[in-house]
């Protein structure tokens, strides 16, 4: 008897499986149409399970699909999109969502933008209004420029915006910014989807004036300056400042466009920031459209903001992409209330991410201290907590040779190695990210909020019963 019949004979059909006890659990819980892909997935591995070895008998496997079954009902749950306390010590952690939101955002998020709402609609007439206009307003006014402009990130702004002001003619961009972010995202590339032709200038580590002015022709439409965010050039390094370029930019009727990436809205160099570009002096400097993201060092939802003169916005915004890579009523919720905290002067106190980065090493030492405390009182024999001290990083792209001091909550255990640890931390019902570094497990309380300790406190607390997957640490 061949493999295939064999396994034709014994294996149950899905619509068994379905009917089954342990296949009616799952149909409840994800709906049919997800059950059944697991059905058919659980049974295919059976199949090759059967090949290699077909001495099973119609129980077993009757048993097999139905262990399998539980296991896909319960990474359905896991594999979700779920929150996590991110322990990590990396603030714009983009895997992790870049950007925690402020409590103001999460507020008009919920209650205003969820609903129907204003979004483009004008409450004084009537009639339709300008979409996203109170958000944008406040965009041009804290960044000093004339206008501002939403749409989906950053990515779609540089797009979008280099189609609208360059397309079928050239940019001038230096070699030392022809970089790419991550997720794919090239200069190079953007610049060819945007239809401009790139004109490079100088080279990777020095790039003069002279360069870009030699490089001017009939056909040139702009200056691109790229923030590098997580590349850097040092030693002997040169290259034009962004007033210089945009003088030369305005003398030969070109437009001066920067893509400032994480892109601040107030100076952050008392942090060692200071190498990040302040959207408000690029403008006051000369640059005529400025893009940045609404979710690194805004600390809001993605997004990607653009201001700059309104002739340009407004051909930005007359351009058709504008229509395919424009906000939602969530972002500008979310994006505006964000704003408020920079515009009333809160933002340090409001804004997880500003209030992260700039959280000092004797606030964070004490809160470490504290909870340290509290762990060692619930007495896991198995697991130690001690203090080190150590760094945490900007993360996003942003402040990419920053370390800023810190003091992590350092765990080991008596039989479990890091990776251990660290997965049985992620198995929680609020997962913690950890870092793994020398064997430890390390929790960076930086970027955990105060209320989140509590929570880390009570995921230890129950650590002998089971949890979510029924994974335990010994204790
Ligand atoms: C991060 C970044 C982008 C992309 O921003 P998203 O909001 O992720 O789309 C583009 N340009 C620069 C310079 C960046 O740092």
């Amino acid at each position: 008897m061949d493999d295939t019949s064999f396994a034709m004979r014994v294996i149950p059909s899905v619509d068994e499986v379905l009917r089954s006890t342990v296949g009616m659990e799952l149909v409840k819980t994800v709906g049919r149409d997800q059950a059944l892909r697991a059905v058919r997935d659980c049974t295919v591995r059976i199949r090759e399970h059967l090949s290699a070895n077909s001495e099973a008998t119609r129980t077993e496997i009757v048993a097999m699909i139905d262990e399998m079954l539980l296991s896909v009902n319960e990474q359905f749950d896991r594999n979700r999109l779920r929150r996590v306390i991110n322990a990590t010590g990396v603030v714009i952690h983009t895997n992790l969502g870049r950007s925690p939101l402020s409590a103001a955002a999460v507020a008009a998020f919920c209650r205003e933008a969820s609903d129907y709402c204003n979004v483009e609609f004008d409450l004084n007439t009537g009639e339709r209004g300008r979409r996203g206009a109170s958000a944008e307003k406040l965009l041009a006014v804290l960044t000093g420029a004339e206008e501002g402009l939403i749409v989906n990130n950053c990515a779609a702004a540089a797009l979008l915006v280099l189609s609208a002001i360059a397309k079928g003619g050239e940019v001038i961009v230096s070699r030392g910014e022809l970089v790419e972010i991550g997720g794919d995202f090239r200069i190079p590339d953007v610049l060819e989807q945007s239809g401009c032709r790139l004109r490079e200038v100088g080279t990777t580590n020095r790039t003069k004036l002279s360069d870009y002015e030699r490089a001017i022709t009939e056909e040139t439409k702009a200056i691109l300056r790229v923030h590098p965010s997580n590349y850097r050039i040092t030693g002997f390094t040169e290259s034009a400042s962004l007033n210089e370029l945009a003088d030369l930019a305005h003398r030969n009727g070109l437009i001066m466009f920067e893509d400032a990436g994480s892109g601040a809205l107030t100076g952050l160099s008392m942090f060692g920031l200071g190498d990040e570009p302040v959207i408000k002096d690029s403008i006051s400097l000369g640059a005529d459209i400025v893009v940045f993201s609404g979710d690194k060092l805004c600390g809001g939802v993605q997004a990607g903001l653009i201001v700059g003169s309104s002739e340009l916005i407004e051909r930005v915004k007359r351009h058709p992409l504008y229509r395919a890579v424009r906000a939602d009523k969530l972002c500008y919720a979310a994006v505006e209330a964000t704003l408020m905290s920079f515009s009333r002067g809160t933002a340090f106190e409001d804004v997880p991410t500003l209030k992260m980065l700039s959280s000092s090493y004797e606030g964070i030492a004490k809160r470490a201290g504290d909870l340290v405390s509290k762990l060692n009182e619930l007495r896991i024999g198995s697991l130690s907590f001690e203090m080190i001290d150590g760094t945490s990083a900007v993360g996003g792209g942003a402040g990419t040779n920053v370390e800023l001091k810190t003091r992590l909550i350092s765990i080991t255990h008596k039989q479990l190695s890091a990776k251990e640890i660290a997965a049985a931390f992620r198995n929680f019902d609020v997962p913690i990210v950890a870092r793994i570094a020398e064997e430890k497990v390390l929790l960076d309380l930086r970027t955990v909020s105060e209320n989140d300790e509590m929570v880390i406190e009570n995921c230890l607390k129950n650590l002998s019963k089971t949890n979510g997957s029924g994974s335990k640490i010994p204790t």
